[in-house]
């Protein structure tokens, strides 16, 4: 039996499955530099009172999901849950503001929750997203969320469904807040444990809650598009106007809340027809408080997240190239060197080169050129080193022929 286990809601990527990782990583960075996006990289880990602030005390994530650890010198901190409130901090601390230009962010990688694990649902699991600072226009909001729908159907994941809501302002919020207390204590005893605390604290948070009787009773709660001001209802209904412009059809959800707390106006997420119970693919809107909220100037913000497993799981059908391998084989170990020669330069061409040092004889090497998918094996024995020729065997047919060392580069161009 084995002694060591990946720890419970984590998994190892390997091949064949890592290719599609690298693919979609590549697709990001392509897609998202079209719209003068520049990456950043945060710490794995924060403090952990920047989660508690910018997420939200009551949220499921900070209460309940996060790794938090005391280091040596006794600091809270907290391996990220997700990756805005840091992007926030970065920007803040290191005056992004005034030195960066577009203020347009990509990230990938691994956010950590303690949640329950399942089909699409891991511990530690790996995000994109995008955050774009300092515009209030609804038509980046629908910009951004074209964005999101289109990069997913660049990747030919067609079966999706856009939702979309507005969360109101700090405006507006507060005199929804007192009639949806109001509304749920009227009900209290019809929502769990949890939820009636919500009721007292965050009220909202109420609707992120996904047991039946309390989504059922919460259903019958008022709905925050029914109490937005005026600033809040024009902004998003020229969010809507510009998603219709630009063909990107959508379905109202008045109970789209997101489960962070820092959201204001628009909300939206992105699920999938394809996938189980965890079907969001994506999920994000505007947060224009944050950046005050953690210390820094009042400036609007907008972004989101998507799920990087759970695109994954879409891409079977995708017909990734597969990677065309040379191996430069030896008739006898006194010509290694030359072969150690010719695989280097043929990797200064560009080519995927595989070489066994401990290849025995012609046999076994031909063996392990079947096992690394190479497309050809070029074959060096002492007839090929006096004549300053190689023979190139195709794998797939057989087929075998000599070129001298000089074409070699012109044929491999033609017929790789
Ligand atoms: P959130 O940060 O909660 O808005 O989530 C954004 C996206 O991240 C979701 O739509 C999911 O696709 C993905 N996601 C969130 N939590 C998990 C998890 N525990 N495991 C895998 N993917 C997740």
């Amino acid at each position: 039996m084995n002694e060591f286990k990946a720890p419970k809601g984590t998994r190892d990527i390997f091949p064949p499955e890592i290719q599609k990782w690298q693919f979609l990583e590549r697709a990001i960075h392509d897609y998202y530099q079209k719209f003068l996006y520049q990456e950043i990289r945060t710490p794995i880990f924060e403090h952990s009172e920047l989660f508690s602030r910018g997420i939200g005390d009551e949220t499921d994530v900070v209460q309940k999901e996060m790794y938090t650890f005391k280091d040596k010198s006794d600091r809270s901190l907290t391996l990220r849950p997700e990756n805005t409130a840091a992007v926030v901090r970065a920007a803040i601390e290191n005056n992004l503001f005034e030195t960066v230009a577009p203020l347009r962010f990509y990230y990938i990688g691994p956010m950590f929750r303690y949640d329950k694990p399942q089909k699409g649902r891991y511990r530690q699991f790996q995000q994109f997203g995008i955050e774009v600072f300092a515009d209030e226009s609804p038509q980046l909001d629908a910009e951004v969320i074209f964005s999101a729908v289109d990069f997913l159907k660049n990747l030919q994941i067609t079966d999706i469904r856009l939702e979309l809501n507005s969360v109101g302002c700090p405006q507006c919020r507060p005199a929804y807040l007192d009639v949806l207390r109001r509304a749920a204590s009227a009900e209290k005893n019809k929502f769990c444990a949890d939820c009636q605390r919500k009721i007292d604290g965050n009220a909202l948070r109420i609707f992120d809650c996904k047991l039946p009787a309390c989504a059922e009773t919460a259903g019958r709660l008022p709905l925050i598009s029914d109490h937005l001001c005026p600033a809040c209802r024009d902004h998003f209904a020229a969010v809507r106007e510009t998603l219709n412009c630009m063909n990107v059809p959508f379905q109202l959800n008045p109970r789209l809340v997101r489960g962070l707390d820092y959201y204001t106006k628009t909300a939206f997420e992105v699920t999938s027809g394809q996938l189980g119970a965890q079907n969001a693919l994506l999920g994000g809107g505007r947060y224009n408080n944050l950046i005050k909220e953690l210390g820094g100037p009042d400036m609007a913000c907008i972004g989101f997240a998507a799920g990087m497993e759970r695109i994954v799981l879409h891409l079977d059908h995708l017909a990734l190239p597969r990677a065309k391998n040379l191996f430069v084989a030896y008739g006898d170990h006194q010509w290694l060197a030359h072969a150690i020669q010719l695989a280097q330069v043929l990797r200064e061409e560009g080519y995927p080169v595989y070489l066994d040092y401990q290849g025995k004889n012609l046999k076994k090497q031909f063996k392990k050129a079947d096992r690394v998918a190479a497309a050809f094996t070029l074959v060096l024995a002492e007839d090929e080193v006096k004549t300053a020729s190689v023979s190139v065997k195709n794998m797939a047919s057989q087929e075998q022929i000599k070129i001298s060392l000089k074409d070699l580069n012109a044929w491999l161009k033609k017929n790789y």
